[in-house]
């Protein structure tokens, strides 16, 4: 390999001339929540439902959100507070009562971990069969673990070391990776494995890191997965796009953290060697871009050449108001962010608590951009990231005297379903596609034979007996 790797480790004067205090990460997970004085504002019955909710779902909440973030004389109703702390409605009454009285009971580890355990494998926690259909191949048909590879220009990879957050979102689908259980796990530690799918992919374009957050990662690990993306063999990836919620939960991330200055001289690099990166940011709620440090991990980001972008779903309880998106998008747009994707969430455990129905999301989003100038609605949506494809709810209108949901793929497992306008019959409670049933009394999708064919292929090249 030629490519030089310049030195991460900076001198502690030029740290000092960048002004940047170091400020230390303070963590609670489910074993502190007695530890968070915040709380103590709660009467012991909310305390405790937090408790039982939080022996299930992964909940991690740092000291920078408590404090910069969640106004807690609106609790329980604040969005940030909704947002990363665990919420009765969260779970079903009757997983919430089972381990309520085990733990009333003052029940043994091992019997509170069997039933926790049971309770998650019922939350289907792997929606839209992404671990059958999604993970790549070698030439031997080996899959390739911690790697996906679902739109032709597009492999999305999850570096192990980013398998984690640096506070967790309740309605987080990828909780599964979160809470240790191996089975369920997407990571990889291969960033062999990666260069050499990418080597013989050269029909890929973008990179996208993801996890949990690969800004979690320190920076020396993120430089070994991006650096040898230089060598010339590379030069089809044009884009390396990296998830992350870092800029919400932990903006010192980019600013007086250990290896800041060295994170921020990796994306220079990037950037001036002739890759765009593009921080994909994960935003809900205006009051995340809405903090000093926020605003400072905003500005030294972007003075790397790197261009930020701006994704997330629109969740009941937190962001269910077209007010909320309309000022978010506004200020994206002033602090130079480009707003990207609008979310329908998806499948997850705690559904019942977060989702809205197709028919309200496109309201919101309708109403939201009715509210901002054009460089705002950049943000296509009301998009479900479904196995088919991205799905993009257009609008509802009347066609021949029925009441339709106009769709449209926004990408698709099929390039050649991308753009084709087809049409649902309204249904004002659904919330996700497989709810949907064709219009004008046709039996199935126009892509629905096609999509058939290819996941029994997809099933079928899978090593046996790995689908299972
Ligand atoms: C959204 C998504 C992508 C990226 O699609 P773009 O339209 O390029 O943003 C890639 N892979 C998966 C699995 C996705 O859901
Ligand atoms: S930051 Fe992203 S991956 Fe992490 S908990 Fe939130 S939604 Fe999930």
């Amino acid at each position: 390999m030629s490519v030089r790797i310049t030195p991460l480790t900076m001198q502690p004067s030029a740290r000092a001339a960048l002004g940047q205090p170091r400020v230390p990460f303070k963590v609670y997970t489910q074993r502190d929540l007695e530890s968070i004085e915040a709380l103590n504002r709660l009467d012991e019955a909310a305390r405790f439902e937090m408790k039982v909710v939080s022996t299930v779902l992964p909940f991690r909440v740092n000291q920078y959100v408590i404090d910069e973030l969640i106004d807690w004389t609106r609790v329980p109703d604040d969005p940030i507070f909704q947002l990363t702390f665990p919420q009765r409605g969260m779970l079903a009454e009757e997983h919430f009562e089972r381990v309520a009285a085990l733990l009333r009971a003052g029940a043994d580890k091992a019997t509170i971990d069997a039933a926790v355990d049971a309770v998650r494998h019922e939350l289907n926690p792997h929606p839209a069969d992404q671990m059958a259909m999604n993970m790549p191949l070698d030439e031997e048909g080996h899959r390739l673990d911690g790697m996906q590879h679902k739109y032709r220009e597009t492999v999305l990879f999850f570096p192990s070391q980013g398998q984690t957050c640096h506070s967790y979102c309740t309605f987080c689908f990828r909780w599964a990776q979160f809470v240790g259980d191996k089975e369920l796990r997407i990571a990889s530690s291969e960033a062999q494995a990666l260069h050499q799918y990418l080597r013989t992919h050269p029909e890929v374009t973008d990179l996208l890191f993801t996890g949990g957050d690969p800004m979690v990662m320190k920076t020396k690990h993120l430089a070994a997965y991006l650096e040898p993306l230089l060598e010339p063999e590379f030069d089809h990836i044009q884009t390396i796009r990296i998830g992350t919620k870092a800029l919400s939960f932990w903006p010192h991330r980019f600013l007086g953290a250990e290896d800041a200055d060295d994170l921020v001289r990796l994306l220079e690099r990037m950037v001036e060697a002739g890759k765009h990166i593009a921080v994909m940011a994960h935003y809900n709620h205006w009051k995340e871009l809405d903090t000093d440090a926020a605003q400072a991990a905003i500005r030294r980001v972007r003075s790397t050449g790197a261009v930020i972008r701006a994704q997330g779903p629109l969740i009941a309880h937190i962001n269910d108001d077209p007010a909320v998106w309309a000022k978010m998008w506004k200020l994206q747009v002033r602090l130079g962010i480009v707003p990207y994707y609008f979310f329908v969430e998806r499948d997850t455990g705690a559904r019942n608590y977060f989702e809205v129905p197709l028919v309200r999301a496109w309201e919101i989003y309708r109403e939201a951009m009715q509210q901002v100038s054009g460089l705002a609605r950049t943000a296509r949506g009301p998009s479900m990231s479904a196995s088919p494809g991205k799905v993009e709810i257009q609008g509802v209108t009347e066609i021949a005297g029925e009441k339709v949901f106009v769709l449209r793929f926004i990408q698709g497992r099929n390039p050649d379903w991308v753009q084709r306008p087809f049409f649902a019959r309204f249904d004002e409670k659904a919330t996700w596609l497989d709810h949907l049933k064709p219009a004008f009394g046709e039996e199935k999708w126009f892509w629905e034979d096609e999509y058939a064919a290819i996941r029994e292929a997809r099933l079928a090249a899978a090593e046996p007996g790995d689908h299972a």
